[in-house]
C-alpha cells in the first residue's frame, strides 16, 4: 500500500519519531500510561503528535504490525514511514476528517477550558467507545483549564476508563496543577530544527532563504512563531528599528528624542523595539568572536559594517541598561523618560 500523504502539520513529527516509536511500543505491550502530558514550545507539534498517535493505535491497515527499533530503522533511512499509520483505513480516514466518535478533542473556548467541557467529557467517557480499539481524549492547552475544570479532570485521571488514553498538551509542566502532572506520563517534545523551519518558510510561505534563516533562528524552534513573525511582517519592523538604531549615532538630539517618543507610545512596539535592541547589540558583540553565531543572519553585511564602531564593554553596558529599562517600564515607570535616556546612551551622548 503506498504511503498516504498526511496533512502538512504532521510533517514535523519526523523529529519526534523516537518518542512516537516508544509510545507505540508501550501501547502494543499494554504498558502505556492511561494519561500522557506532552509539553513543548508552541507550534512544535504537540497536538499533531497526539492525533498521529491516536491514528497509529487505531489503524486497522497495519494492525498487528510490530514496529522496528528506531536505531535499525534510521539506518534504513525511512524512519518516519515506520511510525506512520496507513492513513487510508476507515479509522485513519475518520481521524483525519475529525469525525471519529472516539477521538475527542477538547480545546479552550475563548481563552479557557470550562468545567462544562469537562463535564461533557465525563458523560461521554461513562459510555463504552463506539468503535475505537483505544479511545483518545486530547486536551490541548490544558494549562487553560480553570480550577473547577482541573479538579473535575483530576477525578477522571484518578479512575481512568478502560481502553482510553488521555493526552494533555501544555507549554510547560509548571503551567499545570501538580496533582494533574503527577498522574500523567510526561513527554517533552524538543524544539524543531532551524533548518526545517527555514525550509517550511521558503517552501510554503515564499520567504527568501536569507530571511527564512533569520526568522527560523529567531523563532527558537517554534514553527508557529516563525510563521506568525512572517505574516505580521516582523522583519520589516525589525529592519526599521535597526535603521533607526544605526541612525541614532549620527542623528541630532531632536532625532533621538523623536525616536524615543515614537517607540514609547505603544507598549507592544516598545517591547518589540527593546527585544530587537538586545539582539542587535548581542550580534555586534558575538560577530567579533563567532560570526556564524549571530541571530540576524540576513543582516550579516550590516553587522560587519557596524560591529567595530563600539567596544564589547560599551555594548554590554547598553544591554544591561535595556534590561533595567524593561524592568522599570514593567513596573509602570515612565516609559518615555526611560527611552530618552536609553536612546541618548545608544547615540553615544
Ligand atoms: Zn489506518
Amino acid at each position: 500500500m503506498p504511503a498516504h500523504k498526511l496533512p502538512f502539520e504532521f510533517n514535523s513529527l519526523k523529529y519526534h519519531r523516537k518518542i512516537l516509536f516508544y509510545l507505540t511500543r508501550a501501547f502494543a505491550e499494554n504498558t502505556l500510561s492511561h494519561a500522557l502530558l506532552f509539553t513543548g514550545l508552541q507550534g512544535v507539534g504537540k497536538q499533531a503528535a497526539a492525533q498521529l498517535f491516536s491514528m497509529i493505535c487505531n489503524c486497522t491497515g497495519r494492525a498487528g504490525s510490530v514496529l522496528p527499533e528506531p536505531e535499525a530503522d534510521e539506518q534504513s533511512g525511512d524512519a518516519e514511514n515506520n511510525i506512520r499509520p496507513c492513513g487510508q483505513c476507515r479509522s485513519c480516514q475518520k481521524i483525519l476528517n475529525s469525525s471519529h466518535p472516539d477521538i475527542l478533542l477538547i480545546r479552550p473556548t475563548g481563552s479557557i477550558i470550562k468545567i462544562d467541557q469537562i463535564r461533557g467529557l465525563i458523560q461521554k467517557l461513562s459510555l463504552k467507545p463506539y468503535e475505537a480499539v483505544n479511545r483518545f481524549v486530547i486536551i490541548t492547552d490544558a494549562d487553560s483549564m480553570n480550577p473547577e475544570a482541573g479538579n473535575a479532570l483530576l477525578k477522571v485521571l484518578e479512575e481512568p476508563p478502560d481502553h482510553t488514553t488521555i493526552v494533555l498538551t501544555a507549554g510547560q509542566v509548571s503551567d499545570l496543577l501538580p496533582t494533574i502532572v503527577s498522574r500523567c506520563m510526561h513527554i517533552r517534545l524538543s524544539p524543531l530544527p532551524e533548518e526545517y523551519i527555514a525550509h517550511v518558510l521558503e517552501e510554503e510561505h515564499g520567504v527568501v532563504p536569507d530571511e527564512a534563516a533569520s526568522l527560523a533562528r529567531m523563532a527558537s524552534g517554534s514553527l508557529v512563531k516563525a510563521v506568525s513573525m512572517k505574516t505580521s511582517r516582523w522583519l520589516d519592523r525589525r529592519n526599521h528599528f535597526i535603521h533607526d538604531l544605526i541612525a541614532l549615532r549620527s542623528g541630532s538630539i531632536r532625532f533621538v528624542m523623536v525616536f524615543a517618543e515614537r517607540v514609547s507610545q505603544d507598549k507592544e512596539v516598545l517591547a518589540e523595539c527593546l527585544e530587537v535592541c538586545i539582539t542587535w547589540l548581542r550580534d555586534l558583540i558575538v560577530y567579533r568572536y563567532a560570526p556564524d553565531r549571530i541571530m540576524y543572519t540576513d543582516l550579516e553585511e550590516t553587522i560587519r559594517g557596524e560591529y567595530q564602531k563600539s567596544d564589547s564593554k560599551t555594548l554590554l553596558s547598553l544591554i544591561d541598561l535595556i534590561y533595567k529599562v524593561r524592568k522599570k517600564i514593567e513596573s509602570n515607570g515612565n516609559a518615555r523618560l526611560s527611552m530618552e535616556i536609553l536612546a541618548m546612551k545608544m547615540a553615544g551622548r
